[in-house]
């Protein structure tokens, strides 16, 4: 069974985002960027399946600049098999991803696309879905377990306040929560090996899917700055505090 992880180059999660002055979106100007934490966990949870005999052949695909090979080298040395790089400067919005996707998946026939549940850096948590819709393939989303049963998966979803487990035919679509599993790193010699290991160049045009964008960002903004807390001696200063200076009591 063969899956396909696609993976999304972002701005690193340990990064304090900065916005551009212009408020146009954030500056990416000398900025680390990696792999979308939400793909390290899709990307690990497809090589766990394939160490358990389920899964043959993992595929990484990203769609963006030159340097999303990186990110595809990334997932390579992680242990996925090969990679495709659909390259294009734009910005991608989920729907031109989802396009270009099925049109990967109709040539590759994978049993499973696994897709991180959302990308953090513009936080749509759409792309599986949409894929899911233009396929017309069952979907787990909010993964926190991935189960084979009698050539069927259980898939265990994180939904507010609990779990819920759902039972879906393959081919589908699954995406990856936070619990799902601890992504591994990658160790030297594998990373070594990765750099052998083929990566198809391709373009939107190649799959013909006009990725132009259809959404116009109007404003980004800062959250608003918080004030730094102070410490209180004991209860009574704290209730004080609150009283005349917050106000709340
Ligand atoms: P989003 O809908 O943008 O929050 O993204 C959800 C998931 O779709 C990500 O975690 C990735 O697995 C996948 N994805 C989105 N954009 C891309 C991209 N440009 N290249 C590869 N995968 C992507």
């Amino acid at each position: 069974m063969k899956v396909i992880v696609p993976v999304k180059r972002v701005i690193d999660y340990n990064v304090k985002a900065r916005v551009k002055p212009d408020q146009t979106g954030v500056d990416l100007a000398n900025v680390k960027m990696s792999m979308n934490p939400f793909d390290e966990i899709a990307v690990e949870e497809a090589i766990r399946m394939k160490e358990a005999g389920n899964v043959t052949e993992i595929i990484a695909v990203s769609i963006g600049p030159q340097q999303a090979q990186e990110t595809i080298r990334t997932a390579l040395a992680m242990g996925a098999d090969r990679g495709i790089l659909v390259k294009t400067d734009e910005t991608v919005e989920p729907l031109a991803v989802a396009k270009i996707l099925k049109a990967i998946v109709g040539q590759e026939n994978p049993e499973l696309v696994l897709l991180g549940k959302q990308a953090i850096d513009d936080d749509c948590n759409q792309t599986g879905q949409m894929l899911a819709a233009l396929l017309d393939w069952p979907q787990g989303t909010f993964a926190s377990e991935v189960k084979f049963a009698d050539g069927k998966l259980q898939v265990t979803r994180e939904i507010d306040g609990g779990l819920q487990t759902i039972e879906i035919n393959t081919p589908a679509i699954v995406t990856a929560d936070l619990r799902l599993n601890e992504p591994r790193y990658a160790s030297l010699p594998n990373i070594m090996k990765a750099k052998k290991k083929p990566i198809d160049m391709k373009s939107p045009e190649d799959y013909q899917v006009d990725v132009t964008p259809r959404l116009n960002v109007l404003k980004v903004t800062e959250p608003e700055k918080r004030e730094a807390g102070v410490k209180v001696e004991n209860a009574a200063e704290l209730v004080k505090k609150l009283r005349e200076e917050a106000g709340v009591i």
